[in-house]
Formats: C-alpha cells, structure tokens, sequence
C-alpha cells in the first residue's frame, strides 16, 4: 500500500507542504506528474519552452532521488485516464496534493476527487502555492477585496511568522516507495527541445536590496526573474517571501499583487474571457488584423513597444515597465481587444501565469478591478524619456533604429489618443 503525491505547481523537493505531510505519513510515498494531454495538446508550439522547463526540473528531481532508489513516476495522459492508470498500478491508501485556484485547476481535482471518493481513498490538500490563499483574506463584511491597496493592507496585518516557516521535506527522504520509472521523452510527447536559457532560481541579496530603486528601468537588471519558478513551484514563495520582508518591502508589494490576482481570479472566474467591469462590454475594438501582426512581430515605429515585443518573441520574458507600455498600446492606440494581446503573451511568456496576466491586461485596457483609468492613456514617449532615458533598452533590441530599415510610426500619438477616447467614451458614457 501507498501514499501518492501529486505534483502539480511545486516541482520541488525541498519546502513542501503536501509533499511533507505525505512523508510523514505511515505510507511509502510515490511522487506523481502527469505530463496532461488536455493543456499540452493545446499548445501551438512544438518546441515550447514551458514544456522543456518542466521535463528539465523533472529530470533533476528524479535524479536526486535515485540514490535513495526512488524516483518521480510521470504519466502522459489526460488527469482522468492517468489516475486510472494510477489506481491499477498501486495499492492506494491516500493521495496528497497542493492546492491549485484556476478554474480549469478547480474542475480537475474536483473530478479527481469523486473519482478517489468512490474508493475511499482521501484526496488530502494543502496550501503551498501563495502565503494567504483567495478565502483567507477578506473584507470584513466577508466579500472579496476588489481593489489592491486595502488588500495588501490586511493581508500585511495578517502575515504571521508561521506563514514564512519552511517545511524540512528532505528529512523524510528515505519514506519515498523504491521504484523508478523512466520519465517520457519530449519527442514521446510531441514537443522539441527549446534552447532559450532559463532563468536562475535565486535572487541575489543586491537586487533585492535596490528593487525599490531599479525595478521601473528595463535596461537595469533590477527584478527577481523569479517568475517562471514561482509559476511552476520551483522555488518556494515562503523562502522568497522571508527574503522580501527582510530586504525589501517594495518586492513583498509585488508578491501581494500576484496573491491579489490569484484572489481574483478564484473569486470570480467569469474574468478570464469578461471584462471586470461590465460596462466595458461596448467597446468597440477594431481588432485590425494588420496592426496586430505588427504589433506581436515588434514593427510598429514605436520603438520601446518594439523593444519589447523583440525582447518578448527572443527571450520569452518582457520587462514589467514595458509589459504595461505594449499592453497599453494595443489595447488603446490599436483599439485591439486585450484578450488578443493576453493570448498572444500566454503563448510566450517563459513566467505566464493566466491570474496575473489576465490582471494586468485587463489593468492597462482599463477593464479590471484596480484598473488604469481608460483616459490615462500611456504616451509611449514620455514612457521612455522616464523609463530609458538613455535609450539603451531600446538600441538593445533596435539595432536599425537610425536606419531607413525602422518603420514609421503605425499611427500618429495624438491621433491614436483622440481615438481610443472617443471610443471608450462612447462605450462607458
Ligand atoms: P519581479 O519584479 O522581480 O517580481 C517578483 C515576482 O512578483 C514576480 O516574479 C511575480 O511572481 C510577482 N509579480 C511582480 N509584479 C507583479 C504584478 N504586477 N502582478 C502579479 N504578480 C507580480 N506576471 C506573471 O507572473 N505572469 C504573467 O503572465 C504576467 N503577465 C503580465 C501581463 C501584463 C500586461 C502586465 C502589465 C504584467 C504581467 N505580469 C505577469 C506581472 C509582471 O510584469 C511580472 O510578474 C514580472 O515582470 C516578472 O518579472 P520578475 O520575475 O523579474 O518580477
């Protein structure tokens, strides 16, 4: 008879909390991850670089664990059919998880979960993935907090010691079930090697320390890049957060937004194809074709929207300052629905996260909770007169800037301006 421990967003060993209390527990411990159909087949990409960085951390993690003769038995297959396969393999006495708030997340393991019930077989869950999950903190009248700063106001007042405390996981090593199973090939699987490089999963003392001042500069190496590793679990958010309390508060602020997000989303799921905000529902988008080629290929004579999009398509990470100038820009001066410009990021952010980037889409279009006022419109000039002044993000990725090989700009400022005023105006009234 076993426990089993499925991995989900935590790809690690260390500091886990489901994955902890299933070694503690009187079972043999197999570590499962299912590699599912229903996401990956979805994908338009074959050399997708999320899919590499989860069979890479996979494979380390099995690694490590060969001395001790167990490993990580993955599976690929929707959820359904691999815990089928699950229960016909093992004697299963409980399984052990951590908790996953998107929808598609709810859905699946509450299926899962009827699927163990009808054994009696408990589906034991745990907080891991944030510090205050979506129920945790509350307006007092009990309803969800729909704008940031009060929320981070409560959810500061309700940080407790215990909620930074890391859990010993690598104590219990030796509860792991002997036996190992090859992982699959990617190829197995349909997908390519990606040869972006990842980012590091430590944040130096010195980045921390300066966050506050450098975190708006995109051509300073000012921010964590720790998002890819908070998205798959591959650090874990209290060490990250202790750190963030210690060092910066600026940083902690920006961990709440991510809680904020994640808080909204399981609040209200309806955000993730609606606009927050009914009202915006009227808008009419011209959702040109052309402009938004131009847009995602990084050539609209705009250049910080184009150093972005550059950096974004090259590296699969865009600076945060500019991911809110590109989002800003299509969704205002190109009247594109931002539900086009947040596909178009899912499909190549290395550190998507559908919670947070629905968040800030629908924060620059001005359709979100907290959002940008519609009539501020960002002036992609004076954006770079601030923010890279110098203009060394942009001759990064501009290597043509002076050269008659740059386009004109796809639409004039003050034009554009007038425009999305006018036809948010008549939307909203
Ligand atoms: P740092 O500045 O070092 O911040 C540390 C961590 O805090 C981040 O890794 C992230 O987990 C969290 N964080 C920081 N800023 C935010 C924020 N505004 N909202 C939520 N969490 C935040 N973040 C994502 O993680 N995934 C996304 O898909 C995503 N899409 C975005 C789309 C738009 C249009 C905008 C404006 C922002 C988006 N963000 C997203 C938020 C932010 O831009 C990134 O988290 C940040 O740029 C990642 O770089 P970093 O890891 O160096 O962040």
């Amino acid at each position: 008879r076993v426990a089993i421990f499925w991995h989900r967003r935590d790809l690690r060993w260390d500091d886990n909390t489901g994955l902890y209390a299933a070694l503690e527990g009187d079972l043999p411990v197999v570590p499962v991850f299912i590699f599912d159909k229903n996401i990956l087949d979805d994908l338009e990409d074959r050399d997708d670089a999320r899919v590499t960085f989860i069979h890479r951390t996979l494979t380390s993690m099995h690694d490590r664990l060969a001395e001790h003769k167990a490993g990580i038995h993955c599976f690929h297959a929707t959820p359904e059919e691999a815990w089928k396969e699950i229960l016909s393999i093992y004697d299963v006495g409980a399984v052990y998880t951590n908790r996953d708030y998107e929808p598609y997340a709810r859905e699946r393991d509450s299926g899962i979960e009827k699927m163990l019930e009808a054994q009696n077989i408990p589906f034991n869950t745990y907080k891991d993935h944030v510090i205050k999950e979506p129920e945790e903190i509350l307006k007092d009248n009990g309803e969800p907090y729909v704008v940031f700063t009060p929320y981070s106001r409560k959810w500061k007042e309700h940080l407790a010691e215990k909620d930074l405390e890391s859990v010993a996981s690598a104590l219990y090593f030796n509860n792991f079930h002997t036996v190992r199973h090859a992982i699959p090939s990617l190829s197995s699987m349909g997908f390519t090697e990606s040869d972006l490089p990842f980012p590091d999963d430590d944040v130096t003392d010195k980045i921390l320390r300066n966050y506050g001042e450098k975190r708006d500069f995109p051509a300073e190496n000012g921010t964590s890049r720790l998002g890819i590793h908070l998205r798959f679990g591959t650090v874990s958010i209290r060490k990250i957060a202790q750190r963030a309390k210690e060092t910066s508060e600026v940083f902690l602020n920006e961990l709440i937004w991510r809680e904020f997000y994640q808080m909204i989303l399981w609040h209200f799921p309806r955000v993730v194809n609606e606009n927050f905000h009914k009202k915006y529902d009227a808008i009419q988008w011209r959702n040109n074709p052309d402009d938004f080629e131009r847009w995602c290929t990084g050539t609209t004579g705009y250049p910080i929207v184009d150093a972005g999009m550059r950096e974004l398509n090259t590296t699969g990470y865009m600076h945060n300052r500019v991911r809110m100038i590109v989002a800003s820009f299509l969704t205002k001066h190109l009247l594109i629905d931002w539900r086009w410009g947040e596909a178009y990021f899912a499909r190549k952010l290395l550190d998507y996260e559908l919670a947070s980037n629905n968040g800030g889409w629908q924060w620059a279009a001005g359709t979100g909770t907290d959002a940008q006022p519609y009539f501020r419109i960002f002036n992609p000039y004076t954006q770079t007169e601030k923010f890279d002044k110098q203009e060394r993000y942009i001759q990064h990725w501009i290597p043509e800037l002076e050269t008659d090989n740059y386009p004109d700009p796809i639409i004039d400022h003050k034009q554009a301006r007038e425009r999305a005023l006018d036809v948010y105006k008549e939307a909203v009234g």
